[in-house]
């Protein structure tokens, strides 16, 4: 079966077991294209019954394939193929996330530089890799030697969002298999292009069949199948707080391991020492970056009183000139949001936002450029005198609307800043380094930048306090939740320790 082949009809196919296969009802869905409406093709939507043979794929893979063998050094070179794969496909991986995901060139050519660097990463980490390491210095005496093996978990189950449609795949790839897992991804059913691309890569390379199956479904069909099957041993979610809750009673049936990467409402503070250029620039960067349509964006701006208009009427300047439009045109910013469902929702917070109160300075419609007529534009927005009990500074609107609040002290800062259900990320910008470090430990989210934003790296931990998510990606701790942790104890004969313990129970 001919997988996006950009000549061909067909529609693009499951990669379950190392083949393109369609779905055994064959019924398909449509992908459509985020700037004009368009349907862009078709693809074969995954049930319960393909989300089985997928999933029996990754455990045969797991239990009796050659991956069962493989040493971290092979597994480098599996990797290794791939990065070389996505690295050839460049052009084409960008041109679908432009077209499929709505991200503008910059971000798409971002994303396949982010995804190759990430695999790359995984590469290297799994090559070099110890899978057991001795424990020294157990608190019990007695001779004996204690050993921790870093056992993969089994089948993963990676369902990912639409925002960042290739990375979040590679991401959840890469993981996985530098573990030693198999895996069945399921991508958003808004955004199946790239994934299906990377299966065409994956299926060129000499990872054996089973390893990594790809299936687009919908949530509650391909998605709950998933959660609930009973030879998936993992859950990697990353997407919305409520679906991540969903999953997480789901999986409490048969007890999987479950890492959620939810939703976040990120505060971005400007304290008053800062340069203010350079804060504008990147309250703007934290908070339009795709739209706004990022789980860590700094939709919240603290900004101090002293200097809270010249700062507004800077930002307002400067989203004055951004360009809105076509993605894959060079000099746009900002791009389409995902789907009209989406651009609704962003609508939907402006309109209470104005209800509650705040003050609306820039935006807060559709650009009125008969171009953009078909598309899912929202124009970026600016809300002033936000206050912490309206619906904008309390849900996450995954869309390009700023909210600008103002704080008195270090006390009240913290309280608004921590005060929202989320705690996925944040930024402070300040030209004293100890003072935004003494205020980033305050801080209840799982990542703060101090003086950048958007920043996530292999090595460092990413993810979410409070309902922004359970585990983190990456770093030590994103390995730990791709793996289990057993203990293998070493007795030696004679053991003086032992024999005088056993003497409580054993009868001589
Ligand atoms: P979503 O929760 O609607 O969907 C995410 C994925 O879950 C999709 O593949 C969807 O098909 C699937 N799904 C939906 N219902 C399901 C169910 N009942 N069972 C199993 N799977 C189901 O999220 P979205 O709208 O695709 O993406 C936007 C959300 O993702 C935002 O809330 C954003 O903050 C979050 N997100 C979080 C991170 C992070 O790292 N924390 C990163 C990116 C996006």
């Amino acid at each position: 079966m001919n997988n996006l082949n950009e000549n061909s009809l067909e529609p693009v196919a499951l990669f379950i077991a190392g083949k393109f296969v369609p779905s055994i009802d064959m019924e398909t869905l449509s992908a459509f294209s985020p700037f004009d409406g368009s349907v862009i093709g078709q693809f074969y939507k995954a049930k319960a019954n393909d989300v089985d043979l997928a999933v029996e794929a990754a455990y045969s893979a797991f239990y009796s394939g050659p991956w069962k063998k493989i040493t971290p050094k092979e597994i480098g070179e599996a990797l290794a193929e791939i990065t070389t794969g996505l690295k050839k496909n460049m052009s084409q991986l960008i041109k679908t996330e432009i077209l499929d995901a709505g991200s503008t060139q910059k971000k798409a050519r971002e994303d396949v530089f982010l995804s190759i660097k990430c695999m790359n990463y995984y590469t290297e980490w799994a090559s070099g890799r110890t899978t057991i390491e001795e424990i020294a210095n157990l608190s019990r005496s007695g001779i004996q030697q204690n050993f921790i093996q870093h056992d993969p978990v089994g089948v993963c189950a990676a369902i990912i969002p639409w925002n960042f449609p290739l990375k979040m795949a590679v991401w959840k790839i890469a993981q996985a298999l530098a573990t030693g897992n198999t895996i069945v991804l399921k991508p958003s059913e808004e955004t199946v292009l790239s994934a299906y691309k990377l299966a065409e890569i994956i299926s060129q390379t000499s990872i054996p069949d089973g390893v990594v199956n790809i299936v687009a479904g919908i949530g509650n069909e391909a998605g709950e199948a998933l959660v609930k099957h009973p030879k998936v041993d993992k859950i990697s979610f990353t997407g919305s707080t409520d679906v991540g809750k969903k999953i997480m009673a789901l999986a409490s049936e048969t007890l999987k391991n479950v890492t959620l990467e939810c939703g976040g409402k990120s505060a971005n503070i400007v304290l008053d020492d800062v340069e203010i250029d350079l804060a504008v620039d990147g309250a703007i960067y934290s908070m339009f970056y795709h739209s706004g349509q990022c789980c860590e964006a700094g939709t919240l701006l603290f900004l101090p009183e002293k200097f809270h208009d010249k700062f507004v009427e800077q930002l307002i300047t400067k989203v004055k000139n951004f360009k809105v439009g076509d993605p894959s045109a060079r000099e746009t910013h900002i791009g389409p949001l995902i789907s009209e469902r989406q651009q609704k929702r962003v609508l939907g917070y402006i309109e209470k936002a104005k209800e509650h109160g705040a003050t609306l300075v820039i935006g807060g419609g559709i650009p009125d450029d008969v171009d953009f007529s078909d598309g899912y534009f929202v124009e970026p927005t600016i809300f002033t005198e936000v206050t912490m009990d309206m619906a904008i500074a309390q849900e996450e609107i995954f869309g390009p609307v700023l909210c600008v609040l103002k704080y008195n002290d270090e006390t009240d800062l913290l309280e608004k800043v921590n005060g929202t259900k989320f705690g996925l990320a944040g930024g402070i910008w300040s030209s004293n380094r100890d003072r935004a470090f003494e205020l980033a430990k305050k801080i209840r989210t799982g990542t703060v930048w101090i003086n950048d934003y958007h920043l996530i790296d292999e090595k460092a931990p990413f993810g979410g306090y409070k309902q922004s998510g359970i585990g983190r990606e990456f770093g030590d701790a994103g390995a730990s939740h791709f793996t289990e942790a057993k203990h293998i104890h070493w007795g030696e004969i004679e053991n003086k320790e032992r024999t005088i313990r056993m003497k409580t129970i054993v009868p001589s």
